[in-house]
């Protein structure tokens, strides 16, 4: 193979994501994935995520605003709808609305802070108990069709995509540069390459940078059944002193009668990307068909389908996006990185073609560890 400037590893959201962004920026690039495109054994399969402006935290917050602009030049791009608008609501104690709704004026965004009881009529299928903030910006991206969407970009561009190619070693090379060693065979050289393997990052990275420490966890959602397949259903994160939760419109997952996912942001079993078991937690599902028995009155509390993912977690589940020597460390997940996908995809290229990190909360150094090659 011809040697490239930058190299990517993994076809999720963001090694796509970060493949559409060099092929946009006319970068020489060559994407490798180990499985088939669109596999669901890591963390951006399925027709669902929370996109959401509402963060307690401002650089998370500005970032969903960049990531926002950015799929909807995927969608003009590729001709495709991949974040559907629905509002969002966020509620409970804990949670904190009033707080929420602080943090969005102060960004200029578009919000609400609403009485209980005025949304108990707007909004049917909860039962609240407090406050909530609402905020019509948000919605719900299809994971799948965003990866194969920023992949065909990617590919019209011209950076080719090799499947069932999984990169053993990351060779250094002494006068700069890498060389990849495939496990189909034969390498790829490249001047740069933007590790973005998700669950699989340490393993890919076999030492060659050090890396915080990353905790993997097998997560589950779950969908139910609308009881009124009129009602409104906005995205929503609650967080109360029972549980802390988040629901979305499940798209395509959620069948013909358009259930809701709903999931709880627990801690999850900790696992590896390829020891996990892909079992979905009956203790899990208990927990979420109770909230949504006591909480989401519109919804029949019986999931009629269920899905397990990965989540790739730092301590404070901030995002490390940094660069080492020729390597770029991409490793956006924590539960809440596909909102940002496209963004993180630019900020992986700024990095491969030399610019300063993003944040300097994102660097490794932030995470403490030097930010040196082994
Ligand atoms: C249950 C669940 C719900 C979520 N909900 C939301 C949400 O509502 N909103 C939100 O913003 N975010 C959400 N997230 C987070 C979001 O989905 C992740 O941040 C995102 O999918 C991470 O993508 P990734 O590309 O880093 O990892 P992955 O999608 O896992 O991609 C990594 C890829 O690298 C490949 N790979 C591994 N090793 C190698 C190798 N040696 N060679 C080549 N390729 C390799 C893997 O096969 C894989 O395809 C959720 C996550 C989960 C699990």
């Amino acid at each position: 193979m011809s040697a490239v400037e930058v190299a990517v590893i993994g076809a999720g959201l963001m090694g796509a994501a970060t493949a559409w962004a060099l092929g946009r920026r006319g970068v020489s690039a060559a994407l490798f994935e180990a499985r088939e495109f669109g596999h669901t054994a890591g963390s951006s399969h399925g027709s669902a995520r929370i996109y959401r402006r509402a963060y307690p935290d401002p650089l998370y917050l500005r970032m969903t605003g960049l990531a926002g602009e950015l799929w909807r030049e995927l969608e003009l791009a590729a001709g495709a709808s991949v974040l559907s608008t629905t509002g969002g609501l966020d509620f409970g104690r804990r949670r904190d609305p009033a707080a929420i709704a602080a943090r969005l004026a102060e960004a200029g965004v578009p919000h609400e802070l609403i009485p209980a009881s005025e949304a108990l009529r707007r909004w049917t299928g909860f039962a609240f108990d407090g406050p909530v903030t609402y905020h019509p910006e948000a919605g719900v991206v299809d994971a799948d069709l965003a990866v194969r969407s920023m992949m065909s970009e990617a590919a019209r561009a011209g950076v080719p995509a090799s499947a069932s190619t999984p990169v053993r070693r990351i060779e250094p090379l002494a006068g700069g540069g890498v060389r990849l060693h495939l496990a189909t065979g034969g390498s790829q050289v490249a001047g740069r390459v933007v590790v973005a393997a998700g669950a699989w990052m340490s393993d890919v990275l076999g030492g060659l940078t050090p890396l915080p420490e990353l905790t993997v966890t097998q997560q589950q959602a779950f969908h139910f059944p609308r009881r009124d397949p009129n009602t409104e259903w906005p995205v929503f994160v609650y967080k109360g002193d029972d549980t802390a939760s988040y629901g979305l419109p499940g798209g395509r997952d959620g069948g013909p009668g358009g259930a809701i996912k709903v999931a709880e942001h627990a801690e999850g079993s900790v696992t590896t990307g390829d020891s996990r078991d892909g079992v979905v937690s009956p203790a899990s599902r208990a927990r979420v068909t109770d909230y949504v028995r006591r909480r989401l009155p519109g919804l029949v509390p019986e999931p009629f389908a269920e899905a397990s993912c990965l989540y790739t977690k730092t301590a404070n589940e901030d995002f490390v996006l940094d660069r080492v020597g020729d390597v770029v460390v991409c490793s956006p997940c924590s539960g809440h990185g596909a909102k940002f996908a496209p963004l993180i995809g630019e900020i992986a290229a700024d990095l491969a073609m030399g610019k300063t990190p993003f944040d300097p909360r994102f660097t490794l150094a932030a995470h403490g560890v030097p930010a040196s090659l082994s």
